[in-house]
């Protein structure tokens, strides 16, 4: 594909009609002040105050400035997944609506990308302007983050600030909650070159955060495990539930056979021999067998599914001569 741009911004929102044309006049203002060409695609995830409006207006007097609006709020993964879709930039960069990412990173992160060759770049927020609620659980998510994607030079993998060569946004496919692990999802789709760089964080101007509570952790880390998992035995199943299935029925099978053997020595040579069902070894053995086969047959049904699956043979191909 032929870039149209420069640079593509993908901005996704929610509810920062405040926020906007501050925003947008950053941006240009960057973007001029270096010379790039350039679009700003404002992904407007169902908000309910004037944002759309603020867009529309924007949009109006500045050709640069595209809009999609969502019919409801379905969260940020889709608004980014729609904005990757859309961007014609050689570079596409993606920046939170809230005035938090600074705008002035922009230059820095597309030399990164176009001449030190890097596929991602992350942004770093080193100082943050966030409550201690949120920094602290943040250390312990990005800690378990690096050490299951195996990408130990990140830090940060939720910064919203990040910049991607072109063919990486059109190679992953972001849903669900998974803007928090992209770098492993680029990493899962063969874009290994993935850097880090410290940037200015600021305190949110206007509004309020859009992810609070406690959930977004514990969906956090349970979006890291199916990550981890697809990525390893996703296409596989067998491999893992057959192999777990076969061993527990091997062990759950030989210990019934000693059991047996226990009571038929007994038998045969006279001792006192009690019932097979007062020996705890029994109903170990009967309950490995059980799951035994249970973890094969969930192997055997997991690999009809991935047989059958449409996208089984999407493989990532980067060139064909
Ligand atoms: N956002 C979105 N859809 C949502 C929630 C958030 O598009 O359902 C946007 C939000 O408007 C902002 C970005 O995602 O531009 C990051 O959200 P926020 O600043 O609330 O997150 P935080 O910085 O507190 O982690
Ligand atoms: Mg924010």
């Amino acid at each position: 594909m032929e870039a149209k741009y420069d640079i593509s911004v993908v901005v996704p929102l929610f509810n920062e009609a405040e926020s906007l044309p501050e925003l947008h006049a950053w941006i240009s203002r960057v973007m001029q002040a270096n010379g790039f060409t350039y679009e700003i695609i404002f992904v407007n995830d169902g908000s309910t105050d004037e944002s759309w409006q603020v867009i529309e207006e924007l949009s109006q007097k500045n050709s640069e400035v595209h809009g999609i609006k969502f019919r409801r709020n379905y969260g940020k993964s889709p608004a980014l997944f729609c904005g990757f879709k859309a961007a014609q930039g050689r570079v596409v960069i993606t920046m939170d609506a809230d005035l938090q990412d600074s705008p002035d990173e922009i230059p820095e992160l597309y030399r990164m990308i176009t001449e030190d060759g890097y596929d991602l770049v992350s942004g770093y927020k080193q100082k943050r302007y966030d409550p201690l609620s949120k920094t602290i659980p943040t250390k312990l998510f990005n800690a378990t983050a690096r050490k299951v994607s195996g990408i130990n030079n990140l830090h940060d993998f939720n910064c919203g600030l990040k910049a991607y060569r072109c063919e990486v946004v059109k190679n992953i496919e972001v849903y669900g909650e998974m803007h928090r692990y992209i770098p492993y999802l680029a990493k899962n789709a063969g874009f290994s070159k993935i850097g880090e760089k410290v940037v200015q964080h600021q305190a949110r101007k206007f509004g309020k955060t859009k992810f609070g509570g406690l959930n977004r952790f514990v969906n956090g880390y349970l979006d890291l495990l199916s990550l981890w998992f697809l990525n390893s035995f996703g296409l596989k199943p067998m491999h893992v539930f057959g192999f777990l299935g076969s061993l527990m029925f091997a062990i759950g099978f030989i210990a019934c056979v000693i059991v047996g053997a226990n009571k038929l020595y007994a038998l045969a040579s006279g001792t006192p021999a009690p019932l097979v069902t007062s020996s705890p070894y029994f109903y170990i053995a009967l309950t490995m067998m059980i799951l035994g086969t249970q973890l094969f047959v969930a192997g055997f049904l997991g690999e009809l599914i991935s047989r059958n699956a449409e996208n089984r043979n999407n493989y990532q191909i980067e060139k064909e001569i």
